[in-house]
């Protein structure tokens, strides 16, 4: 055999046994961090923030992004989370709760009198809130999801919840509601419609708040590294996702649930979006270059960067 025929040979079946291992090497990895950590870092300084932005107390920050909807902001912890409190006349809505290292539910109350129900953008430990409790819980309603609650009570997977990381039990939960993709939520007043945005994780959300001309998009686009390479992370769901919220006609804002540093609530505009959308299709053709090996880093623009697989190790779907 010539020499460039055996190499190739041999690269292609390198490929192979890296697309083999591809699921184990991401649960090896969780497993390095959680052997690696185990607990959450030390809290950061108090922050700047914007002249608007109140602090509730010396931890949380409340900002109101569009008439009765709250960013409700944790500066201090090292993943500076932001959740959303969406305030109906009869009923209101937080979407995400943080990693629970203090309680978002208060604040929350704060800013309402109405019951409260709870909705995760995704099932990541450091947007469950971890040990606080809701009189109301809901979840997206996907298949596979219904098919492993026993009744309503749901639990999670270790590889969904990645609590580990920081010596969070994986939780079960009762659920109340189990939204569809695509429904709409009536809030007394106002309606807010539930996105599956896939990409980040399987069960990954957004929610459309059409009349105030935003989108609350979880983890799948914020400011800074999005994280395309953990377990439940595809490649090819982020840019479908790309194609669903670029749908509309609309110029919307985008509030992510992450930022990287002050002042202020994680916010991003349709350029981003589209932009994100060209960076995918170019990593989809192998046309984007990208720093590191694993998980390799791939600039969209200023705003953004997607980390994830190398280009041989990403899931895109043959047309
Ligand atoms: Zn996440």
């Amino acid at each position: 055999m010539n020499k460039p025929i055996a190499s190739i040979l041999l690269l292609a079946c390198l490929c192979v046994v890296a697309f083999l291992i591809v699921d184990n090497r991401r649960v090896l990895m969780i497993h390095l961090i959680v052997l690696s950590g185990g607990e959450s870092p030390a809290l950061l300084a108090a922050s700047e923030e914007l002249a608007s932005t109140r602090w509730h107390d010396d931890y949380f920050t409340i900002d109101e992004i569009a008439p009765a909807t709250y960013a409700i902001g944790e500066p201090r912890y090292y993943q500076q989370n932001y959740s959303y409190l969406i305030v109906g006349k009869t009923k209101a809505l937080l979407f995400d709760a943080g990693p629970g290292l203090r309680n978002i539910r208060k604040v929350a109350e704060s800013l309402t009198d109405l019951p409260i129900i709870f909705l995760p953008s995704h099932f990541h430990y450091d947007h469950v809130g971890n040990g606080i409790e809701f009189d109301e819980l809901a979840v997206i309603d996907l298949p596979y999801l219904r098919q492993r609650a026993q009744g309503n009570q749901l639990a999670f997977t270790d590889m969904e919840h990645l609590g580990a990381a920081e010596g969070f039990d994986t939780p079960q939960w009762q659920i109340d509601y189990w939204w569809r993709p695509g429904q709409l939520v009536e809030l007394g007043g106002r309606t807010v419609q539930i996105i599956h945005t896939p990409g980040h994780s399987k069960e990954s959300i957004s929610i459309l708040d059409a009349e105030n001309q935003l989108v609350l998009s979880g983890d799948y686009l914020y400011p800074g590294m999005l994280y395309a390479f953990v377990p439940g992370s595809s490649m090819q769901d982020y840019a479908s996702t790309a194609d669903v919220l670029l749908a509309g006609v609309a110029d919307l804002d985008y509030y992510g649930a992450h930022r990287v540093e002050p002042p202020g609530p994680p916010k991003l505009s349709r350029q981003d979006l589209l932009e994100l959308k060209q960076a995918l299709q170019k990593m989809r053709l192998g046309d984007l270059s990208s720093e590191g090996i694993w998980p390799a880093e791939f600039k969209v623009n200023d705003n953004i960067t997607i980390l994830a697989d190398p280009g041989f190790l990403q899931d895109w779907q043959v047309d």
